[in-house]
Order: structure tokens, then sequence, then C-alpha cells
């Protein structure tokens, strides 16, 4: 008996473990306090793809990443419904086991058509994917390279994988070229790491220039498309907006414009075979539920039948910046940087007082000095309640 499921055996932890741990986490938590650091998980209700519920006041969301609305569309959510029922709640097992549900089969046959690539493989989450693809493809004596902006989970990859890791200047291509030139010689293997669209920023990667640069240098190209996918490139991502790039790993998730759950990589056959037989996160991971794969399907289905939709959010997101005289956007996501935390977080519930949801977002998910307020636009935003957000995030960019 491996015991403790009765409670004896959590009792024999000494207590002054514990209350060294706690006090540890208080004096953490008091000094970011202090500098307006400290978070805190609010409870939302998503009522539908647009309006959440928070702390009893109806809110027009301008904070999810449901950039096509999806998570509520009847069809995505039939067929989350009918795989429940069909398959039950989980996978009930990693799929190299038993896990492998023939819906990821197809969903991932899907994705590679989409993206015009030989295979795909599904992943439990866009954090689980970036952390296990990259340490199975470069390691110690491997030198990875990574825009400073690029997502948490390509960092936490890069760590993982014990290569070199030298971060490049944001979308700059002479520091990319300077870095290559500089260290591709050291290392046996090279991969290139960037977000096709920048989850904080709404800006592109120029993808064109960064699969050229990683030609020259003989270096493999990671594009995480979270945010692209379903959004830029008529739906299909960023990489359909530079024909001529090549990208190896061409990641992205189900969690954005989807509506749902999960990420996929999608390359060469050889490349996902390998990704299956050896990616910690696939291999020692419980195969997603198979409901999220039948909703990322039916999405699919949607952009494909819906185009108007797609192109619905960039006409929104362009809508917001040309009223406030902001750089066009060039994806769903709209940053307003104010710099300060505490003038960010009175910013946000001013806008919140006037109905509107747009989070605070703050170091350390953003760079120090960058506190901002970031708006994501959907589908489904009425014109005019965004010429009134415009209305009201003006007084609060004068500084
Ligand atoms: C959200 C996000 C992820 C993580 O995806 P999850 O499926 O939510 O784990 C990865 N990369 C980028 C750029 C993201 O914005």
């Amino acid at each position: 008996m491996t015991g403790g499921f009765n409670g004896t055996a959590l009792s024999c932890i000494p207590p002054a473990v514990s209350d060294s741990l706690t006090a540890f986490a208080q004096g953490k938590l008091a000094a970011l306090e202090a500098r307006s650091l400290k978070r805190t998980l609010v409870p939302t209700r998503r009522l539908d793809g647009l309006w959440v519920e928070r702390g009893g006041r109806r809110l027009l969301s301008f904070s999810c990443n449901d950039y096509l609305n999806l998570s509520h569309h009847p069809a995505v959510k039939a067929a989350a419904m009918a795989a429940v029922e069909t398959h039950g709640a989980g996978s009930g097992a990693s799929r190299l086991v038993t896990g492998d549900n023939p819906i990821f089969g197809l969903l991932e046959a899907k994705l590679a058509a989409l993206k015009g690539a030989e295979a795909a493989c599904v992943f439990g989450s866009g954090y689980l994917a970036n952390s296990g693809i990259i340490p199975t493809f470069v390691g110690p004596r491997d030198l990875i390279l990574v825009d400073e902006l690029a997502h948490a989970c390509i960092w936490s990859g890069a760590q993982l994988s014990g290569a070199r890791i030298e971060p490049f200047r944001h979308n700059d291509m002479a520091d990319l070229a300077q870095k290559l030139a500089l260290h591709r010689g050291e290392a046996e293997r090279a991969l290139i790491a960037t977000d096709g669209v920048f989850s904080m920023d709404g800006d592109v990667a120029p993808l064109g220039e960064i699969s050229a640069l990683a030609r020259a240098h003989d270096a493999w190209l990671l594009v995480d498309d979270a945010h692209g996918l379903g959004v830029v490139g008529q739906g299909r991502g960023t990489a359909a907006m530079f024909p001529q790039a090549k990208v190896d790993l061409a990641m992205g998730t189900f969690s954005k414009a989807l509506g749902g759950y999960g990420a996929y990589v999608c390359a060469s056959r050889p490349v996902v075979d390998f990704i299956k037989t050896r990616t910690r996160t696939v291999v020692y991971t419980t195969g997603l539920p198979p409901a999220n794969a039948a909703a990322a399907a039916a999405a699919l289905d949607v952009i494909a039948a819906e185009p108007e939709r797609v192109a619905a959010v960039l006409a929104k997101a362009r809508r917001f910046t040309s009223a406030l005289d902001l750089p066009e956007a060039q994806s769903a996501v709209v940053p307003i940087v104010l710099g300060d935390e505490g003038r960010t977080l009175a910013a946000a519930r001013a806008l919140e007082d006037q109905g509107f949801l747009v989070v605070a977002i703050r170091p350390p998910t953003v760079p120090a000095g960058t506190a901002r307020l970031r708006a994501a636009f959907t589908a489904g935003h009425p014109g005019d309640e965004i010429d009134r957000l415009a209305a009201a995030v003006r007084p609060l960019m004068a500084s």
C-alpha cells in the first residue's frame, strides 16, 4: 500500500516544512503586490463568443482569443457533444498505448492538407507541443535562435533542450543574420524559433526572410502560429502570407481562433513519425480528449466554409486601429502600450466601468516597462461597439 489516501500519511509531514514554504510564498506575494505584479484569478463566465459575466457585470470582451467566436458555434459544440457521447470524456491512455482515437488521424489529415504538409501530429496543448518538439530536435551541442518576444513555451522548450540559446532582437533580420554568422559554426544543428503572429504585439514575423536565412545557414525553422491560424493568410496562417517561406515545423493551436483546446505540428512524414516516437509530451502524456479533436475538426470545416468570417477579424481590428490612428492591425491583436503597471491596471478598470473587458497585460508576460492593454478583436464584434471602445481608450492613451 503506497498510502496517504486517508490522510494518515499526509499528517506525517513536519509542520516546519510547510510553514517555511508558506512564509516563502507570502514574502514573494507581498513583494509582487507592492509592484502591482501580483495576479489573481477572476471567475469569468463566457456567455457566448463575445460577452462575459464578471463580478455580477455583463461585459463585452476584447480579451478572449476566440477570434472567430467558434467556442460557442453550434456545429463546433455539436461535434464535441457527439464525440463525448460516442467516445467518452477522456482518451484513457497515451496515444501510443490505447489513446489513439481515430478522430486524431482524421484531424491530422485535415491539418496537413490545410498547411500543405505531408503529415501532422496533434498535442494536448500548445505549451506541451513546443516544450516537447524543441528538445526532440536540438540538444546540448546545438544552437537555438529565438525571437526575443517569442511565446513562453518556446523558451521552456529551448531551456529543456540544453542547446545554446541565442535570442535575437524582435523581427530584426540583421541581428538574426549576425547571430547565425557568429554562432552557427560552433553548433552541430541549429533551429530558429519564432511566433508567426506575436501574441502580445499582434505583429507578424517576416517568414520569407527568416526562412531564407535558415536555408542559407543550414538551420531548421519552427513557427508557432497560435494567433495566425484562422486569422491571417486567408485563415491558413502566417506562412501562407509568404509563399516562398519553407517552415520545417509549423506549430499552432486549437485554443485561439478554433475556439477549443489542443495543438498540432505539421511537418514532413519522417519528422512527424519521429515526434510520435520520441517527443516526451506525446509519449508520456494522455491523448487529448476526443471531444477536443472533434471540435477542432468541426472548427476547421467552419473556417473553410465561411471565408467572410475569417476576413471579418482583420477588418474589425483595423476599424479600431484606424479610429485611434494606431499602426494598421496585422492580426486580431492590438496592443495599447501604457508602460506603467499601475496606470495600465487603472485603465483596464476604467474600461470595465464602461462595459468593456480589456485585460491589462503586465511583466513577465511582456517586457518590463511595456505593460499594456491588449485588445483582441473577433469576427462578431459589432462595429459600433468597436467605435465606442476606441472613444473610451483615446483619453487613456494621453499621458
Ligand atoms: C496561447 C499560446 C500558446 C499556448 O497554447 P495553449 O494551447 O494555450 O497551451 C503557445 N504559443 C503561443 C504563441 C500562444 O499564444
